[in-house]
């Protein structure tokens, strides 16, 4: 069993070292916010009072952190994870940050010794709880074969998308594919609506013909067709609008770097813009819908 630094214990962050600590790790775990620390512990976790505080004995440091921004500061801040841990300590971010991020975090890492790895994950926090989530490894093979028991406890499927910052590629790819086939969903249960097909008719030709998608199976944005969607529940996430205008942003800003126009990826982006100007940040992304037919069936009124 392993020795684990833990650092950010959010919305995912929790979840996951309930798990490593389910599976008999020993995980010490550090947030700057006191009472996500203090909800840790009562799952096991013994609470740290600082990075270093964290990593200090630890086998593999893993960090949930919100944005590039803070995966930075953690790691080459004064205090932070490089300036504390050993370099015999593995580390893993596990946040979604940006590619060009990923790949400095890389490159510092390797200028200082430590062993790396980018490891976002999919499946929210459902899939964080029940220990199912899907990691997408960035680094080299035998770094990722070190990580991966440890990882196991967490995962349902663990990928090893290529060398650096080549998990965060997956993931910002994986997401801004979603986005834009969510948008052409909206528009379509819309539009089909309009030309009165009724939605669940609808459904079933589409879903078997070549407008299939996954949006269209698990979040169809019109309540009475897809149970599980969260047009059924007034729009509640799920996957919520601000954190799919974070990773299309993400798509935005490689796409840039990388020389590479993305049209529709950047239309859904304002559509996003749109709806958390409005006050809709919270809810489901699916609520895209809103944008284009603000009276559809299940739409709360209000944010
Ligand atoms: P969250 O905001 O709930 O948790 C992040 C935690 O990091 C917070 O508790 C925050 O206090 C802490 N933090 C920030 N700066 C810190 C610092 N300097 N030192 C220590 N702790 C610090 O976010 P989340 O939902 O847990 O998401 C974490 C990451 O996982 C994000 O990158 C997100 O995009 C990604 N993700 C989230 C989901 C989801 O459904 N929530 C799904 C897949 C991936």
């Amino acid at each position: 069993m392993a020795t684990i630094g833990w650092i950010g214990l959010g919305n995912m962050g929790r979840p996951m070292t309930k798990n490593l600590v389910a599976a008999g790790h020993t995980v010490t775990g550090f947030d700057v916010v006191e009472a996500a620390v203090t909800a840790a512990a009562e799952d096991g976790v013994t609470p740290a009072g600082s990075i270093a505080e964290a990593v200090a004995g630890a086998d593999i440091v893993f960090t949930m952190l919100p944005k590039g921004e803070h995966a930075r500061a953690v790691y080459l801040d004064e205090g932070g994870v490089f300036a504390s841990a050993s370099t015999s300590t593995l580390l893993v971010d596990s946040s979604t940050i940006d590619f060009d991020s990923a790949r400095a975090l890389h490159a510092a890492a390797h200028e200082r010794g430590f062993r790396f790895i980018d490891g976002p994950v999919s499946g929210g926090v459902g899939g964080a709880q029940a220990g199912t989530l899907t990691f997408m490894l960035g680094g080299a093979d035998d770094v990722i074969a070190e990580a991966r028991p440890v990882i196991e406890a967490m995962a349902g499927n663990i990928f090893h998308a290529g060398g650096e910052a080549a998990g965060q590629a997956a993931k910002i790819v994986n997401n801004m594919q979603l986005a834009i086939s969510l948008q052409g969903v909206v528009e379509g249960a819309v539009l089909a609506q309009r030309f009165g097909l009724d939605p669940k008719v609808f459904f079933d030709i589409t879903s078997v013909s070549s407008g299939d998608s996954w949006p269209l199976r698990s979040w169809y944005p019109v309540p009475g067709v897809v149970e599980t969607s969260p047009s059924e529940r007034e729009f509640a996430p799920g996957f919520s609008t601000m954190l799919m205008h974070k990773d299309l942003g993400l798509a935005l800003a490689g796409a840039q770097t990388q020389d590479v126009e993305l049209p529709a990826a950047s239309l859904v982006y304002e559509k996003l813009q749109q709806l958390i100007d409005d006050g809709w940040g919270n809810h489901d992304t699916s609520i895209l819908i809103r944008n284009v037919d603000p009276e559809s069936k299940g739409l709360p009124k209000t944010p």
